[in-house]
């Protein structure tokens, strides 16, 4: 039989919101001696990397707005983590993507990050993707991807409560170790 013509391979990825995430979310940390790492985050990434999944980072950035910071201190901050990423047998994150405004269509909730990315990478499945986040706003208005909010310093009852949250692709995780658990079984049952 005739081999019909290949499309290109759609593949997942793993959007990460960065503080409280990937590290300690410390409040407005712009430098990378602020930047504490969380271990389980390793073994996220390591995890999805090895699977063939793209990495790609979220962020709302609103201390750029608000004077605290500047966008150069974010870039050069994403500059030394892929550099940690590295020196720890990891290869880098594929894209970083922040917003620096109060509000608007690029701030989470709102999908402009996430449309920005999926432009990037044309070869993302957004509906086979995960999104990672601490708080009720990583939950993107985009129903394509499936969302773990895992319990941090930020209270998830709006999410929790609401009732809509059977029906909606949310998974509440009590720690990162038990994000990667949850991943780690979703990995496995998709192959
Ligand atoms: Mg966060």
């Amino acid at each position: 039989m005739k081999k019909s013509v290949d499309r290109p391979m759609k593949i997942p990825c793993l959007f990460l919101d960065r503080d409280g995430i990937i590290n300690e979310d410390l409040g407005y940390v712009y430098d990378f001696m602020n930047f504490k790492v969380h271990e389980s985050i390793l073994k996220v990434i390591g995890l999805a990397q090895k699977e063939g999944w793209k990495i790609c980072v979220l962020t709302n950035q609103s201390g750029v707005a608000r004077g605290y910071y500047l966008e150069s201190h974010i870039s050069r901050l994403h500059q030394e983590f892929d550099h940690f990423l590295l020196c720890h047998g990891l290869k880098k994150i594929d894209g970083y993507f922040y917003s620096v405004d109060l509000d608007g269509p690029m701030r989470k909730p709102e999908p402009g990050m996430l449309q920005e990315a999926l432009e990037k990478f044309s070869e993302i499945d957004p509906c086979a993707s995960i999104m990672v986040g601490d708080k009720v706003s990583d939950v993107l208005k985009d129903i394509r991807l499936s969302y773990f909010l895992v319990r941090g310093h930020y209270d998830l009852g709006p999410v929790e409560n609401s009732p809509n949250y059977s029906e909606q692709k949310i998974t509440i995780c009590n720690s990162l170790e038990e994000f990667y658990f949850s991943f780690s079984n979703a990995v496995r049952s998709s192959v």
